[in-house]
């Protein structure tokens, strides 16, 4: 193989450590945007370098040789060990060691980081699943690309983001009618070394801190949209790429005393553009071809592993919810109030609702003709409805748990270094068996988790990430097993007939 991205001098090979994540990162030459100017480093800006440093801890867990079991596995190229979030599951017990470790991950960073590396790793194993899909139509070579492609993610440990839904403009047209057409990343040129693109894709989260970029589509693309049906891989330092980010809370975080979360893990979320990129051809798996632009989120196991790792992670933040609301309703003194218990319990019960999917998901995972196996997708889809409706009803619960004691709290933690407030926050702003700076710093995360700028980005996030409700709700139709509805419907109806008896 002698794909120009293995010249890439970023990534050293092998598992990446925080330090050589960062390093990686480091003035790499991408060009992100915020607040009217360009960013230069992103290790060390106020918006970026907290959520950086906590992607960096994620590579020092799976790095660390006492958790090498847990977190890695012996890569099938070069018998190294390797991360295990680019493991191509064959059993249960490999779908159950992948669990494992991306819980491993989501708990470090409270569920709070969605599109951490093992996301979209996810989606690239599903790919991997059933290369030959991208064969199909005689794109035998689009398949070797991803297959190489995939080895060179696994066995270097790279980051990738993705942009796969374009920005919204006008939804009333198709892809290719938008006014002018390049509205929407898509090829502009063919050339000998590669294929050109221009446009641009919403919503990049993280994208400002990967390596890599992968842009397809999984919005519907219609006969017409062929330069926009395409699915390739770019560094996020290539010429031509843009990252815009959204407004940064990390950076507004007056301490990460006052906003916990925000100031450690704003993934940061972006409209990227695509200046007329060149992408090696080695890098494209898809190539103007509508069908398997499509098949490749269902005919491969991609959704279902990608929004699997999904699901993870949204459990260990529902636990971290559940475990704010029990020590707040402690603290509070109201925990023995049968009513407070309802509450909670109504909390406890969407919690284990969707981490009973999960289990679900791997109870009922199925294998595909290549031996792969993947998550259950009658339980996902489940799960991705569910999400979108749960998490906001948690959230408004936890605030009436909360009632006013999340808003009375000091304006700053430095309300704490003057002697006349302290005095006064000591004396009111504590609970019995908590002094003020525990109570006022347990009500501020808490705050940072349900009600924050932060926390209201999390909200549309579980809403959306995995796409509008009314598009999951109809894969969710598309999933489940109306066989044995209809054979039940069939028996009842066999039962009677215009005699009025029952059999
Ligand atoms: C915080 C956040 C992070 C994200 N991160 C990523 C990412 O990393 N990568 C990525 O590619 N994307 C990401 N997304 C984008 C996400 O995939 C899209 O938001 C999602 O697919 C929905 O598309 P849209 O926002 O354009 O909504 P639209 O498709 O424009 O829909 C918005 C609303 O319009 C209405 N509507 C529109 N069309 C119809 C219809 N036909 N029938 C009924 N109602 C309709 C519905 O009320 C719908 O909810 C992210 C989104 C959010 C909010």
């Amino acid at each position: 193989m002698s794909a120009s991205y293995l010249n890439d001098q970023r990534f050293p090979g092998g598992l990446r450590t925080g330090a050589q994540y960062i390093a990686g990162l480091k003035n790499d030459g991408r060009r992100v945007f915020i607040d009217g100017e360009e960013v230069g480093d992103v290790t060390s800006h106020p918006a970026f370098r907290d959520a950086v440093r906590s992607i960096a801890d994620l590579y020092d867990i799976a790095s660390d040789p006492a958790n090498s079991d847990q977190m890695t596995f012996a890569s099938p190229a070069t018998g190294e060990p390797v991360n295990r979030i680019w493991q191509i599951p064959r059993s249960v017990e490999d779908l159950q060691a992948r669990r494992r470790a991306i819980a491993r991950w989501s708990g470090a960073t409270f569920g709070l980081m969605g599109r951490s590396p093992d996301h979209v790793a996810g989606f690239f194993v599903g790919w991997m699943s059933a290369p030959e899909v991208f064969a199909r139509n005689n794109n035998a070579e689009r398949a070797e690309n991803l297959g190489q492609f995939f080895d060179f993610l696994r066995d270097r440990d790279i980051f990738v983001s993705y942009t796969i839904v374009p920005p919204q403009i006008d939804r009333s047209k198709p892809m290719h009618q938008q006014d002018p057409a390049d509205l929407y990343a898509g090829v502009v040129e063919e050339r000998d070394d590669g294929v050109v693109i221009r446009g641009a894709q919403m919503l990049g989260t993280g994208t400002a801190l990967s390596d890599y970029v992968c842009l397809s589509q999984v919005t519907p693309v219609r006969p017409g949209d062929e330069n926009h049906a395409i699915n390739v891989a770019i560094a996020c330092n290539a010429p031509g790429v843009k990252i815009y980010s959204r407004r940064s809370y990390a950076a507004a975080a007056s301490s990460a005393f006052d906003y916990p979360l925000a100031s450690r893990f704003d993934e940061t979320d972006s409209l990227v553009v695509f200046d007329d990129v060149l992408v090696p051809w080695e890098q494209v798996f898809v190539y103007k071809d509508i069908e398997i632009c499509s098949d490749q989120w269902w005919d491969t196991g991609s959704h279902a592993m990608g929004n699997h790792q999904a699901q993870i992670r949204l459990c260990s933040k529902l636990q971290f919810l559940m475990g704010l609301a029990k020590r707040i309703a402690d603290m509070n003194g109201v925990a023995a109030i049968p009513a407070v218990q309802t509450l909670i319990g109504d909390m406890a019960s969407y919690a284990a609702m969707l981490e009973g999917l999960v289990e679900a998901q791997i109870a009922t995972c199925t294998t595909n003709a290549n031996g792969i196996v993947e998550p259950g997708r009658q339980a996902l889809y489940a799960a991705i409805v569910l999400q979108a409706e749960v998490y906001p009803k948690m959230l408004n619960l936890m605030r009436e748990l909360c009632g006013g004691g999340v808003i009375q709290l000091p304006s700053s933690a430095r309300d704490f270094a003057n002697p006349e407030i302290r005095a006064d926050i000591d004396r009111y702003n504590q609970s019995p068996g908590h002094s003020s700076e525990e109570r006022v710093k347990l009500m501020k995360l808490a705050w940072d988790l349900i009600g924050s700028e932060f926390a209201g980005r999390h909200d549309q996030y579980e809403k959306f990430y995995a796409g509008p409700p009314f598009v999951v709700k109809s894969r969710m139709y598309q999933a489940y097993n109306f066989d044995k509805s209809q054979a039940l419907v069939d028996a009842a109806l066999a039962g009677y007939d215009l005699t009025g008896r029952h059999d």
